[in-house]
């Protein structure tokens, strides 16, 4: 359980708790919508394909499968933040389906 001081919590409780979670490559959505951010700790996930990818930012990562008024891979979340939170989340990891 992390400290209640803990940066990267802001009440993700209230739409990331108990979700199911995917890991996969990030492809880019469009054109226009060509990255996301870690949802903890907002590093920046690219498509490996994306001629702009920056060599600093993440091509792989957590998503979230679709639930509620959210689509397939709206929030997403990094390896780092996955192991830290994941007890506290309560997350389900659900098998690429490759
Ligand atoms: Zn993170």
């Amino acid at each position: 359980m992390p400290d209640s001081d803990e940066w990267r919590l802001q009440g993700q409780e209230s739409y990331l708790k108990g979700v199911s979670l995917r890991y996969k490559r990030y492809v880019m959505r469009d054109e226009k919508w060509d990255h996301d951010h870690c949802s903890f700790c907002w590093a920046k996930f690219m498509d490996e394909q994306n001629v702009n990818a920056l060599p600093d930012c993440l091509y792989e990562g957590y998503a979230t499968l679709a639930c509620d008024q959210f689509a397939d891979d709206y929030f997403w979340i990094c390896a780092t933040c996955f192991e830290d939170f994941r007890e506290h989340f309560n997350w389900k990891l659900v098998p690429n389906e490759t």
